[in-house]
């Protein structure tokens, strides 16, 4: 079943209409989006991060944002109201958030009492007496024009910047790994602090706003249109997402989840059979990793050259692979939902923990399908090890200069070709399906993996394990 929000010659004479007069003032900014009843499921244990210390905040852990979001395309900017329900994690005088440099915040306040607000670089620090584990709301009214920072990689797709990028029509649209929620929201902006988020984004009318969690609806009124989104499953703030365009919607329900995907108008036809394959790939997958995590999924089509396992709607950009995206790519964002969305690394020296499964998952659909031979991926993984840890330093202990390269997707998905080997498949493929289904929401390490990986296979893995992680040469497979 499909459905389109506004029919494609509709949305063009809208934006014809809008172009052609003075669009209307934007309307003054909703109210936040109220928090849950209940809001253990976004209580975390914060750490700092080894990798990237200046990021995030361990002495906070933020239960649940309410994002009330306004962005006009006309002039980039974007209007917001945050509130962030935080569990102040020991007793403190002041709130250390990260929020961009750029953008400027003109109210804050904690427990409804306005909080002096000062910018230290890319650090909001407020001032407020709080006590360990005595809930409180804060509030930030903010706005600006979102800009990207840099990224601590050596990627290509990441040489623009990460976080809030824009494109020629004001278009917008977010790629934030490891970082750069900041770059839009005030955030605790690190894997260990998974919240729960309400959020809504009010447009002009004919645009449409994309975020993360449940889509709830769309309401148009004056000119404006506000979509809304609910995620009762915690989100780790680098798979959050935000993206604005004149989007089509299609929509459809396959076993226990619901499929909506976004399409900037006039690329739906390039895009609506990949959406249509969605339920058949997460089947793949539920086949070898067990049900899928989430009660949503989805593909929301953007600007920029890259992909990114957002939770629930994974982004991608509409020029890759030609403009009709790429299987391969799409079925790894989707392992990326069990394997980093549902389990997530605690920090960054971790990121192995998701690609290594989402590499090696692609690798083995790919061999379903007859596009290459399992043999064929070894060598692939194999020919590649050694230069990758030449280059960016083994996959457990990286350069951090050189975030998500290719030795912590290759390396470690040939690590886990070896582990298989090692335990033998039956035990190999529990082993990783009890991994995900059995500690869902939940944050974990290498110990953790470790500790686990070594119970299935009956003996003590943790020589094996750091082998692959840690040294500087390929090791003996
Ligand atoms: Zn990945």
């Amino acid at each position: 079943m499909r459905a389109r929000t506004t029919p494609l010659a509709l949305t063009v004479a809208l934006a014809v209409g809008l172009s052609a007069c003075t669009s209307p003032e934007p309307p003054p900014s909703p109210p936040a989006p109220e928090p849950p009843s209940e809001l253990s499921a976004g209580r975390s244990e914060p750490v700092t991060d080894p990798l990237y210390p200046q990021q995030g905040n361990p002495g906070i852990d933020v239960l649940h944002y309410g994002l009330a979001l306004t962005y006009v395309p006309g002039d980039r900017v974007l209007n917001g109201l945050a509130e962030l329900t935080i569990r102040p994690v020991h007793d403190a005088g002041e709130l250390r958030l990260d929020l961009a440099a750029g953008l400027t915040v003109t109210e804050s306040t904690v427990d409804g009492v306005a909080a002096p607000a000062a910018r230290e670089g890319d650090d909001l620090v407020l001032t407020a007496a709080v006590v360990k584990d005595r809930d409180i709301v804060v509030t930030v009214a903010y706005n600006g024009v979102p800009a990207p920072v840099p990224a601590p990689a050596r990627r290509e797709d990441m040489a623009g910047g990460i976080g809030a990028q824009t494109g020629a029509d004001g278009e917008l649209w977010t790629f934030q790994e490891p970082f750069g929620a900041f770059t839009w929201y005030p955030v605790n902006d690190h894997p260990s602090d998974e919240a729960l988020y309400d959020v809504t984004v009010t447009t002009p009318e004919g645009w449409t706003g994309v975020s993360t969690g449940v889509y709830q609806g769309t309401e148009t009124d004056d000119g404006y249109t506000t979509t809304t989104w609910r995620s009762a499953d915690p989100v780790a703030s680098y798979v959050t997402t935000l993206a604005v365009d004149r989007f089509e919607m299609y929509e459809q329900r396959a076993g226990e989840v619901h499929y909506v995907s976004w399409v900037p108008s006039g690329f739906a036809a390039q895009w609506e059979p990949l959406f249509a394959e969605l339920p058949e790939l997460v089947a793949w997958l539920e086949r070898r990793y067990g049900p899928y995590p989430f009660p949503n999924s989805g593909i929301v089509a953007v600007g920029g050259r890259s992909g990114m396992e957002t939770q629930g709607t994974i982004t991608l950009s509409a020029g890759l692979a030609g403009g009709n995206g790429d299987r391969r790519v799409i079925l790894h964002e989707l392992a990326h939902q069990w394997f980093g969305d549902s389990v997530s690394p605690r920090d960054w020296r971790d990121v192995w923990l998701n690609e290594s499964v989402a590499t090696y998952a692609e690798a083995m659909w790919a061999v379903d399908q007859g596009m290459l031979t399992e043999a064929d991926a070894v060598a692939v993984w194999s020919g590649a090890d050694q230069r990758m840890r030449d280059e960016y330093g083994p996959p457990g202990d990286y350069d951090p200069g050189a975030f998500a390269s290719g030795n912590v997707y290759f390396c470690t998905a040939l690590m886990l070709h070896g582990l298989r080997g090692e335990m033998g498949p039956e035990k190999f493929d529990a082993m990783l399906r009890d991994w995900v289904q059995k500690q869902r929401n939940t944050t974990q390490d290498r110990a953790s993996f470790t500790a686990w990986v070594s119970e299935y296979a009956g003996e003590d893995m943790t020589a094996f394990i750091d082998a692959w992680l840690d040294s500087p040469t390929t090791p003996r497979a």
